[in-house]
């Protein structure tokens, strides 16, 4: 990204909070990047950029934050939305996958009539810290959508001392700022 001086960058105005939400954790809070006119537009004109010429048929957004990227970077791009949701959320025929936490285990799901045969999709969340949850949405989509392509998965933030990156295997990974 292209700053000019004494801007602002996007990495700096991502809000660490210790201990939230369990001791421990410093999370990653992007509150006052959305807030913030300038950081947001830039946020979404660098994934746009990058992904202007990919023929990109939907962006899939993951519960909740990625919700927020997607919509944004979608109608930039001029394609579709699909949300990625937890269980019980979305009211048509879902797919499911079910995936491991470090205590218990969470579920992932999706409408079965989200994607058509041949369609190249992006799909995109905030953060990606042990990779769990991307992992899960990519396998639930390979398991369900035969013909469809995962182009890439983008995030704004990645932490990359969790090694998240390792779990989402033969999918390319792009991230904005890495800590
Ligand atoms: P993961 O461990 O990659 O499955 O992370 C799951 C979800 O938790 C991601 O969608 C993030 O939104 C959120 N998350 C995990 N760790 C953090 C963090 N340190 N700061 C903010 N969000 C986080």
């Amino acid at each position: 990204m292209n700053f000019k001086k004494g801007e602002t960058t996007v990495k700096e105005i991502i809000r660490d909070v210790p201990d939230f939400p369990k001791e421990g954790i410093i999370f990653k809070d992007i509150t006052p990047l959305l807030g913030d006119p300038v950081a947001f537009q830039k946020t979404i004109n660098t994934l746009k950029d990058r992904y202007a010429d990919k023929h990109l048929d939907a962006v899939v957004g993951v519960e909740a934050r990625g919700f927020i990227f997607a919509s944004a970077l979608a109608y930039a791009l001029g394609t579709g939305v699909v949300m990625v949701r937890k269980p019980g959320k979305l009211p048509y025929k879902t797919f499911q996958e079910t995936y491991s936490l470090e205590y218990g285990t969470d579920t992932v799901e999706i409408h079965q009539d989200a994607f058509r045969e041949g369609q190249n999709i992006l799909v995109i969340d905030d953060v990606l810290a042990t990779g769990g949850t991307l992992s899960a949405t990519l396998d639930l989509i390979q398991k369900n959508f035969k013909g469809v392509k995962v182009v890439e998965a983008a995030f704004l933030i990645e932490l990359d001392f969790l090694n998240g990156r390792e779990k989402l295997k033969d999918t390319p990974v792009y991230s904005m700022i890495h800590y």
